[in-house]
């Protein structure tokens, strides 16, 4: 395991990010797949990480909780010196028109992303100045912090917010070698869609189809890759073509 890349995947257990999870292993690194609470979904994770011929382990922390972030990662990193590759991918939805929004909903959907970015992106990024050459950063926005989305103000900032930060960053760690970029996917086949209007949706993507996790997956493998080393700083979306 030791001269393999490690990959961290936040939310890494379900949804894009398992697919992520899988795709990573694949491409030969030791795939770190983080979850929050759900522990069969990781377990099944990493059965299917080691389907794939890979191998990983699971890291159990709530990104969104500093001191939990901070005790977990320092353990991995004590363990794992460097990790190469960080997928910040942990997110949540709380859906709700602004005049109806509950003050935790607002802070949950912020805190998931934003303050999960900080509390998981400044450790890997201090252990990735070890080797810096290589190491890279992909972080999944959407459509809804580009756009944004009726119903989604504290989701669109959240995402926005993210595109900052990561556009930031790259500006930070450019000439160390290191590559920070982001994926905005549209509408992709997972738990987070299940109560999505899909009628009404899919008139707004013009391949008239949602996403599949692996779709998502297969661009953060390249942009994780070295075939991408020209690339930081962007935002590539994986939408069926909305604008
Ligand atoms: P899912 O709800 O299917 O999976 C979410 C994953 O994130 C789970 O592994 C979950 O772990 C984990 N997670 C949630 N909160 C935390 C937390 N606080 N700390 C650690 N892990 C956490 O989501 P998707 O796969 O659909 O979404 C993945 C990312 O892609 C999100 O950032 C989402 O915003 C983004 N996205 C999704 C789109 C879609 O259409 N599905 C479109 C655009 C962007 P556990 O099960 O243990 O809670």
């Amino acid at each position: 395991m030791d001269d393999k890349k490690r990959v961290l995947v936040t939310g890494g257990s379900r949804g894009i990010g398992r697919a992520i999870s899988i795709e990573m292993a694949r491409a030969g690194c030791h795939v770190i797949i983080n979850y929050r609470s759900n522990e069969a979904a990781a377990q099944d994770a990493l059965r299917m990480v080691q389907e794939a011929g890979g191998d990983g382990e699971l890291a159990q922390f709530d990104v969104a909780d500093a001191a939990q972030t901070h005790d977990v990662l320092d353990g991995l990193l004590k363990k794992h010196k460097v990790i190469h590759t960080l997928v910040n991918n942990a997110g949540i939805a709380a859906d709700t028109l602004l005049a109806m929004m509950p003050q935790k909903d607002w802070q949950s959907v912020i805190q998931t992303s934003l303050d999960g970015f900080f509390n998981v992106t400044k450790p890997v990024l201090t252990s990735m100045l070890r080797v810096k050459k290589g190491c890279s950063i992909v972080t999944i926005s959407s459509v809804s912090g580009i756009t944004g989305n009726r119903g989604q103000t504290n989701y669109s900032a959240a995402k926005a917010g993210l595109i900052g930060a990561s556009k930031a960053l790259a500006q930070e760690v450019a000439r160390l070698g290191i590559r920070v970029n982001v994926v905005a996917p549209g509408l992709i086949e997972t738990e987070m869609i299940k109560n999505a209007p899909l009628d009404i949706i899919l008139k707004m993507i013009p391949m008239g189809r949602i996403g599949t996790p692996e779709e998502v997956a297969k661009l953060v493998r390249f942009l994780a890759s070295d075939d991408a080393s020209y690339i930081t700083g962007q935002v590539i979306s994986v939408n069926g073509g909305m604008v």
